[in-house]
């Protein structure tokens, strides 16, 4: 093995580690790093991951450890986003030729879609969650959220258990190398999070503004341990990241339902399903220090732990296996990453492209969803190439079908 996979980025910061040999890192998310690498409570380095991109706050495909302050807005709005997915006994052979019912089958079990005006799309009209385990302990933990927080109380989206969300939220049915059958899918901790995420990057930003500091870029705002907000904003992302894991698992429950209504054999799915955030911070133990790491847009790959990479609609996804690579802080990529903007996607792509890109996969096909096509993302093996050190594939799964947000 290569001593060293990645590129050094040292412009007056700790330095950036970057495992982008061979998959473009635009010169907006190099700056959105470089500005990031000048706080002065960085943990010896930022690791950066092949599926890099320009993200909101901060750069995705990072991740960065801290010590005695966090910034929200790296950690983000879609606090807990993240990936399930189980292993069924099925085999290709046991789906159905058509599989347009079973795709309505699975839209119908998971709401999903934007929120527009009075109806949401995206919410339970009677939500089923309120009996599903870990729904009441959710529920009683942010009451005490919002206890020292009544601002969040406006966000009543404890309705939203159980749903995926919008545009790059996805289900999939996939196959294995073994034309085995998966189901997989891709959510977050929906509106209470963005809600949550939102409130303490503003508080973050009032304090910012208090103490008169100056900062290039107003969205690396951070909360100081021991600060008002430090511990409130350490307890609502743990929280957050609760219900995001939750909600994966419901919604995984509820695809397999539908499945069964629609497949005529009998089929087991695994009991130990991978799940794992992409977006998330987390208590650990690096170099000597106690760390609190956000991988944004990362996924942790400690030794042997598994995780899920997706491609893109009409891409391979891969399950993977951690190599615990230390100078990464134990990650890997959380996908293959966009290489253009969804402003961008939609005038670049013809519909004709995406229907070409997406033609083994029954999914949408309209001028809706063009923004998330597979030419709107990285190519994921150069991607998975640029990573060899950090992963190790287990199973690379192709979509059959596709279920967007
Ligand atoms: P993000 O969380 O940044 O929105 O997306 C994570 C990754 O999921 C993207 O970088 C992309 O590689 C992948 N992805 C986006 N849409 C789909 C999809 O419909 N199917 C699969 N398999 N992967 C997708
Ligand atoms: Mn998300
Ligand atoms: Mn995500």
């Amino acid at each position: 093995m290569a001593s060293s996979n990645y590129n050094v980025i040292q412009e007056g910061g700790v330095p950036i580690k970057a495992w982008t040999r061979g998959v473009p890192l635009e010169d907006e998310a190099r700056q959105q790093l470089i500005n990031m690498s000048k706080l002065p409570f960085i943990h010896k380095w930022i690791s950066v991951m092949p599926d890099v991109h320009l993200g909101k706050g901060a750069t995705v495909g990072s991740v960065v450890p801290t010590v005695g302050a966090i910034v929200p807005a790296a950690v983000g709005v879609d606090i807990g986003c993240g990936m399930i997915a189980a292993r069924t006994s099925l085999v290709a052979s046991d789906l159905p030729d058509d599989l347009a019912p079973l795709r309505s089958a699975i839209e119908k079990a998971v709401p999903h879609g934007r929120t527009v005006g009075p109806r949401d799309k995206g919410a339970w009209a009677n939500p089923p969650t309120r009996a599903v385990e870990g729904w009441s302990t959710l529920a009683e933990g942010f009451r005490r959220i919002v206890e020292k927080h009544p601002k969040l109380a406006r966000s009543n989206n404890l309705n939203h258990l159980g749903t995926l969300g919008t545009g790059n939220h996805f289900v999939e049915v996939c196959l294995d190398e073994e034309q085995r059958v998966w189901f997989m899918l891709h959510s977050g901790s929906r509106g209470v999070g963005n809600a949550i995420g939102t409130h303490f990057i503003e508080l973050a930003k009032q304090d910012m503004r208090r103490w008169m500091i100056n900062l290039p870029d107003q969205d690396l705002a951070y909360l100081p341990e021991g600060s008002e907000h430090f511990a409130d904003y350490v307890h609502a992302v743990e929280w957050a990241q609760q219900f995001a894991r939750t909600n994966r698992a419901i919604m995984m429950e509820h695809v397999v339902q539908a499945a069964r209504k629609v497949i005529a054999k009998p089929f087991e799915v695994a009991t130990e399903a991978v799940n794992c955030h992409h977006n998330y911070v987390n208590r650990e133990h690096h170099y000597g220090k106690d760390v609190l790491v956000t991988r944004k847009g990362a996924v942790s790959a400690r030794q042997g732990e598994m995780g899920i990479i997706p491609g893109s609609m009409g891409a391979k996804s891969f399950i993977v296996r951690g190599l615990g690579h230390a100078e990464s802080f134990h990650s890997c990529s959380h996908g293959a990453g966009r290489v253009m903007s969804r402003t961008e996607a939609k005038r670049r792509i013809s519909l004709e492209d995406h229907r070409k890109a997406t033609a083994h996969v029954e999914c949408r096909k309209d001028a809706d969803v063009v923004d998330e096509s597979p030419a709107a993302y990285k190519p994921i093996d150069a991607v998975m190439a640029a990573q060899s050190d950090l992963v190790e594939i287990v199973h690379t799964l192709r979509q059959v079908v596709c279920v967007k947000g």
